[in-house]
């Protein structure tokens, strides 16, 4: 039997999305594996939704539907429920006498940010299943890696750490889709600084790049934090140490550098933290 979906409101006004599909053994019979998503407005994330489950049909990267699903509902619900209880904030201070405009802006800037959130966690999961082609172009490393930099510290928290730059001057261009190494960059820059908090020294994230003997653009991303204990499983979907962690950053990170032709790997510095390692091949135009 294929995938069913139905949907339908909720006492709040909700819409809920449940998903189904069976799978047999000779042993167990039939398991079900069941996906139950609550969307508290009928934006895109709908569509996203439909679409994530649709393609869990097709998927056989992932050991079970559940682990997906425990995955999606637990990186959504966090900003839909902040956008529920900001929405009915913003109702509050609306109707109040006089009304509070400034409060009311506040709670909408913060719908806005969790909205925000969800579509970029059903972009990642999206980035997982697709096959596009990928739109090469010339591209400067330290472009992109300027971009990633100014994306990651538009976060308030992030803006904090000190990036240090260490770019070889002159460096060659690379023949590369930008948007998706751009966003290995920010992957590799987030991790870096959420891996340093609670640090005892003083967080540094170092960014580097050169041209290898091996005629290869190596970009890497260096930490002070306490490094990494696997450095494989770290690269597998849903393999994350985090509270709100996902897990499959490193996994998209390494299939879109693949995909260029590249690599990704990870080691631990001589005198600790992580050294996260991308190789990318040179653009045959320099
Ligand atoms: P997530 O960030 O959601 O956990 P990732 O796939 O990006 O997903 O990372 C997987 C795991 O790899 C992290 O949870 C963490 O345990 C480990 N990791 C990634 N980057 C670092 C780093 N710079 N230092 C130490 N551990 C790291």
């Amino acid at each position: 039997m294929a995938l069913q979906t139905i949907e339908f409101p909720t006492s709040q006004g909700h819409t809920q999305h449940i998903s189904a599909e069976p799978s047999f053994d000779e042993v167990h019979g039939a398991n079900w594996h069941v996906v139950r998503v609550e969307v508290d407005h009928p934006v895109c994330a709908e569509e996203h939704l439909r679409n994530t489950c649709l393609r869990l049909n097709e998927s056989s990267r992932f050991a079970t539907v559940d682990e997906l699903s425990a995955s999606i509902i637990h990186q959504l619900n966090q900003p839909l429920t902040s956008m529920l209880a900001n929405a009915q904030a913003a109702k509050r201070w609306l109707s109040a006498e006089p009304p509070n405009l400034k409060e009311a802006i506040a709670s909408i800037d913060r719908i806005a940010r969790n909205a925000h959130a969800a579509d970029e966690t059903m972009e990642r999961i999206r980035a997982l299943f697709k096959q596009e082609s990928l739109d090469r172009k010339e591209a400067s490393v330290s472009g992109m890696m300027s971009e990633a930099v100014r994306l990651v510290q538009e976060d308030p928290r992030k803006r904090e750490i000190p990036i240090e730059w260490c770019f070889d001057e002159n460096l060659p261009k690379v023949l590369v889709d930008p948007i998706p190494i751009q966003e290995v960059f920010i992957n590799l820059i987030s991790n870096a600084i959420e891996a340093m908090e609670g640090n005892r020294i003083p967080p540094l994230v170092k960014v580097r790049a050169a041209v290898t003997t091996q005629n290869e653009m190596l970009v890497q991303v260096i930490d002070n934090g306490p490094g990494v204990r696997d450095k494989e499983k770290i690269f597998d979907a849903f393999v994350t140490t985090k509270a709100k962690g996902m897990g499959i950053g490193l996994a998209v990170s390494r299939s879109i550098v693949e995909a260029h032709g590249g690599r990704l790997w990870a080691e631990n510095g001589p005198d600790g933290g992580a050294r996260f390692n991308v190789a990318l091949p040179l653009s045959p135009i320099n």
